[in-house]
């Protein structure tokens, strides 16, 4: 605390008095193993610090340091004692005599102190710290378990975030399905759209809350009753008056329960396309329009490029891949340094763009299509410029795939650095880059009539022929 230039500066942040301590010319000194000379105003600090610490004076090597226990002058440290002097400094009102009994396990003091400061992980404290749990009280059961897992959960932060946007994506596919029952069982009564132009959960929300069959499929809620088919949501009481007529009036709507098709499978459709497979592609576009959205949608999907890399770009769009300062925006405890150039602090967009490595790849890639190298003040802006189109033939197509080889390749070559220390020369990501544009290239037959060493070797002539 009183030196802490000094301690930031020396290599022995752990050391012990005797670590500290060495003969130099047979005079006993102070050794801190600084990690570099020191400046001016630190070798004065330096000076100071030897002041007050004298010289070093022999240790004896025989006998272990003694701790002393400065409020009760014993050498065994009393946890209670330290306590009671913490809470005496604190001027605290705390029962701090409460908390030690003669006779009372100490774990059982800890759990009362936890009690005192609200700590002990209740139901209410776990979902407070972002845990999904039903709040019930396990002793007396009766007072009402809140909302099930999926729609309201977890009041942290983390959860709400990720599941916002899940639930978002859930119900633009469930808007965008058309169902055929057949078997009834892959259709889920409450959360599909499959008998009003509002899912159940949301029309009758009382009447979920009660059911006992939250997670049901259309088939689990028919059952047979006097030889008659009916509708049984089995609900965990009898319902009151209020909740009677919503039950009648959902009865209504759903109509007598026609009889299942065991035989098949129920089938969905995706109205967008009309196809019996989903595709995740189409219906992003289709939310992008939905947002009115400027989001290059367009940039996304490409014919060979690989849609753990569509993943990658996305994230890299909105600003969510772990980079250094993301990391930190998170909470974590790290050294923003860009790995690359291991000079400025590592954003997406300095990553990607701004890097001084980063700009002399793309600027290589760049230069066969007469491109001037013009910085974009984000990856997204960066990316608008690929819909002019450059190149001929050969050129146009692999200018399209160039943004992703690229930016993949960079995103690889960080993590490699990062986590498996080990560095690729500039020369070498090239190497890659290429590599991935003529495994991809590949699959649209883009380099028929030319080879990888071609490719590797006269990439101006390739890509201009
Ligand atoms: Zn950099």
């Amino acid at each position: 605390m009183t030196f802490p230039k000094l301690y930031k500066l020396s290599k022995k942040k752990n050391a012990s008095i005797s670590d500290v301590q060495q003969m130099e010319n047979e005079v006993l000194v102070w050794n801190l193993d600084f990690k570099r000379t020191l400046k001016p105003d630190e070798q004065s600090e330096w000076n100071v610090m030897q002041i007050l610490l004298g010289d070093p004076t022999p240790l004896n090597q025989d006998q272990d340091d003694v701790f002393r226990c400065k409020f009760s002058n014993a050498t065994t440290f009393s946890a209670k004692e330290c306590y009671e002097h913490s809470c005496m400094e604190d001027g605290d009102k705390f029962p701090v005599k409460m908390l030690w009994r003669k006779g009372v396990p100490s774990k059982l003091s800890f759990m009362i102190w936890s009690v005192f400061q609200n700590a002990i992980p209740t139901m209410d404290n776990l979902r407070r710290r972002g845990m999904v749990v039903i709040n019930r009280c396990w002793l007396c059961k009766q007072q009402e378990e809140t909302e099930l897992f999926f729609p309201k959960i977890a009041e942290g932060i983390q959860g709400k975030a990720i599941w916002k946007g899940v639930q978002k994506g859930r119900y633009l596919v469930a808007k965008n399905i058309s169902i055929t029952i057949n078997n009834g069982k892959s259709v889920s009564f409450w959360e599909d759209l499959w008998c009003n132009n509002e899912i159940l959960r949301m029309t009758f929300p009382k009447l979920y809350k009660l059911s006992k069959k939250k997670n049901a499929s259309i088939s689990d809620v028919q059952q047979m009753e006097n030889e008659v088919l009916v509708w049984n949501l089995d609900f965990k009481r009898t319902l009151k008056p209020d909740e009677q007529s919503e039950w009648n009036v959902m009865q209504i709507l759903l109509g007598d329960p026609t009889p299942l098709n065991q035989d098949q499978d129920d089938v969905f459709r995706c109205k967008f396309s009309n196809a019996t497979t989903f595709s995740a592609k189409e219906c992003y576009e289709h939310s992008c329009m939905e947002d009115g959205d400027k989001f290059p949608v367009k940039m996304l999907w490409r014919k060979g490029v690989p849609s753990k890399l569509s993943f990658m770009i996305w994230s890299v769009f909105q600003n969510a891949i772990p980079t250094m300062d993301n990391l930190r925006r998170r909470g974590m405890v790290v050294i923003n340094r860009c790995w690359l150039c291991k000079q400025q602090e590592e954003t997406v967009s300095h990553l990607f763009i701004h890097c001084s490595m980063a700009r002399s790849i793309w600027q290589y890639f760049l230069r066969p299509f007469k491109v001037e190298w013009v910085t974009t003040a984000s990856i997204m802006d960066h990316f608008f410029l690929w819909k002019m189109k450059f190149g001929r033939n050969r050129g146009r197509k692999i200018w399209e795939l160039l943004p992703y080889a690229i930016c993949w390749t960079i995103w690889l070559e960080r993590n490699v650095r990062a986590f498996e220390n080990q560095e690729n020369h500039v020369q070498e990501i090239v190497i890659k880059v290429k590599a991935l544009l003529f495994l991809w290239g590949s699959l649209d037959k883009i380099f028929s009539n030319c080879s990888l060493n071609d490719l590797m070797n006269n990439w101006e002539i390739v890509v201009n022929l």
